[in-house]
């Protein structure tokens, strides 16, 4: 019996062992590109930069550009530095000992202890603190510890330039915009061009829910000269020219016709 109380007692420990792992780790969050969707950014990592994994991200003229959390969390510093460092920076928590770190910034948009989602502005592309130019640096740290940027799961580009594109907070599958004329209604067609019926009209200034995009004849109207129609219901579209949806071009998201 003493024999056998033992090794039932030996199994015992090794089941405790197996099923009550120490302070599991929590899976990270999905973090998305810290700029609005649809947005292309180039990203560079470098071996001699402080904190290592960090990334700076430039585009063409972004000085002022929106910075968006790239996951939801609460903000936890909105600090200023000054001229060192990161001058104006944000960091917000992700719980699970994920933090982000948004530096260099303009200015904010966001207060200590606001809960943020994907695609909240935070703040906006500056030079602020140690910056010899804009640009946004940007970090993810877990329990304080710089780790290897991930979007959507997938490793960043470690050591070098790589453009990456935004998938952050993109609406699912349909787009909005508002009708400019300047004041006559905008007519509605049964198809993607001026040679389709006129089935009604949107009164300038009108929202409208975009369906999907496609491509029709070509109309001048306030926003320029495009091939752009956008189907706002069952055989019913109107030209892009016409219509505020804040892109040139296709609104990123928003399926083909
Ligand atoms: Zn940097």
């Amino acid at each position: 019996m003493r024999k056998r109380w033992f090794s039932l007692a030996a199994a015992g420990v090794l089941v405790a062992a197996t099923l009550v792992p120490a302070a599991p780790a929590m899976a990270a969050p999905t973090f998305k590109v810290p700029f609005p969707c649809g947005q292309s950014w180039s990203g560079q990592t470098r071996s001699d930069h402080s904190p290592a994994y960090a990334v700076d991200f430039n585009r063409t003229d972004d000085l002022g550009d929106a910075v968006v959390a790239s996951a939801p969390g609460t903000v936890d510093r909105v600090t200023d530095l000054g001229g060192t460092s990161y001058g104006k920076y944000v960091r917000i928590d992700h719980g699970g000992g994920y933090t982000t770190y948004y530096a260099h910034l303009n200015g904010f948009n966001v207060s200590v202890g606001q809960s943020v989602g994907y695609g909240k502005v935070i703040g906006w592309v500056g030079s602020t603190g140690g910056s010899t130019g804009p640009h946004l640096h940007y970090e993810q740290r877990l329990n304080g510890n710089d780790i290897q940027v991930r979007f959507n799961g997938t490793l960043a580009l470690y050591w070098g330039t790589k453009t990456y594109t935004s998938n952050n907070n993109c609406s699912s599958g349909t787009g909005s915009g508002t009708v400019n004329t300047a004041g006559s209604p905008l007519t509605v067609r049964s198809g993607p061009g001026t040679g389709y019926s006129s089935v009604g009209t949107v009164a300038d200034g009108a929202k409208v829910t975009i369906q999907c995009q496609t491509s029709g004849t070509t109309v001048t109207g306030t926003y320029g000269t495009s091939s752009i129609w956008d189907r706002i219901g069952s055989g019913r579209f109107i030209a892009d020219a016409y219509v505020y949806t804040g892109y040139d071009g296709y609104i990123p998201n928003v399926p083909r016709c």
